[in-house]
């Protein structure tokens, strides 16, 4: 059992925070707005009085917050960094930049304290059912420290590399889906306006070099693949302004790195168009009503 402080108890940090004491851990609990604090408590949470005080006698403190801007907030302006214990573990499980992933990563170091940038895939489906999967960057040592205590939440906990890895590998992963995901829309867009069925269009891709997770467990047209957001008017599963979220993290980091990603640039214009005519809150393979037009 370990002591733990939770900061950021949304959507997805509450069922995470539950999680972590279902398995026995003492959590001790903080957000920022008083709906969400009420919600921890009911739910059978311990809060506490401010984020630093999260960290009070902690083995490890964990965030899940919104953006970077908001993370760097949190752990250095806000001063949770400087509240945690000398041998306590700092995990930020947000989804944020690289570039401030790295900025923490190195405020860590200089405060003599182990940071993890771990962010998560799996949605809030996952992060209820604990089986997330973390994708860690910092030290061997602060991960083999996190492994056990990630486990509580996530089904695959998986080392990346060092500062800023675990971030690197989310937008990386997400800008493949988001590309892949638009091919497939494109596909079935195509196939309509030459007769094609879906379901041969399925049948033979799904078996053919065509094939991509997009198509065979996200299948963004109805019948084919009967889980998938399409049967269901597109509620998500992935909304697609968390999808434009993670392009344009993708395309900070291109713009920071020097890289090229032409396609990864386009689909993030996609879905921002996309999102901008109301798009938002629809499952990000609800794309393909507008690919359509
Ligand atoms: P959310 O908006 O539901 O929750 C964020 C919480 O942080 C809110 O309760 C908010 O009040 C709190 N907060 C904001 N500023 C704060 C501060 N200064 N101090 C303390 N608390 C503060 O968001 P979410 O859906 O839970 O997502 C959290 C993170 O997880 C994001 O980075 C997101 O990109 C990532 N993520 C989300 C999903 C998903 O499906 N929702 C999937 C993977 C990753």
């Amino acid at each position: 059992m370990a002591r733990i402080g939770f900061v950021g108890l949304g959507n997805m940090g509450l069922p995470m925070a539950l999680n972590l004491a279902k398995a026995g851990h003492a959590v001790a609990a903080f957000d920022a707005t008083e709906a969400a604090r009420a919600r921890a408590k009911d739910a059978g949470l311990r809060l506490a009085a401010s984020a630093g005080a999260t960290a009070d006698e902690a083995d490890a403190v964990i965030t899940m917050l919104p953006d970077g801007k908001i993370a760097r907030g949190v752990w250095l302006d806000g001063g949770l960094l400087a509240a945690l214990p000398a041998k306590a573990l700092a995990i930020d499980c947000s989804t944020i930049d690289v570039a401030t992933a790295r900025v923490l990563a190195d405020a860590a170091e200089a405060a003599r304290r182990m940071m993890l940038d771990a962010p998560v895939s799996g949605g809030v489906m996952g992060a209820g059912a604990g089986t997330l999967t973390f994708m860690v960057g910092g030290a061997n040592e602060a991960f083999a420290r996190a492994e056990p205590i990630l486990k509580a939440m996530g089904r695959t906990i998986a080392h990346a590399g060092g500062p800023g890895a675990g971030q690197a590998a989310k937008i990386c992963n997400n800008m493949v889906l988001g590309i892949s995901m638009i091919a497939v829309c494109e596909a079935f867009a195509l196939a309509e306006k030459l007769g094609l069925s879906h379901q041969a269009l399925f049948d033979i891709a799904s078996k053919s070099s065509g094939q991509c997770w997009s198509l065979t467990t996200y299948c963004p047209v109805p019948g084919p693949v009967p889980t998938s957001p399409a049967n269901r008017d597109y509620a998500p599963g992935f909304a697609a302004a968390m999808m434009l979220k993670d392009l344009k993290l993708a395309q900070a980091a291109v713009a920071e790195a020097g890289a090229e990603t032409p396609l990864g640039a386009h689909a993030a214009a996609l879905y921002e168009k996309f999102v901008e005519a109301g798009g938002g809150a629809t499952d990000f393979s609800g794309i393909i009503r507008m690919l359509r037009l």
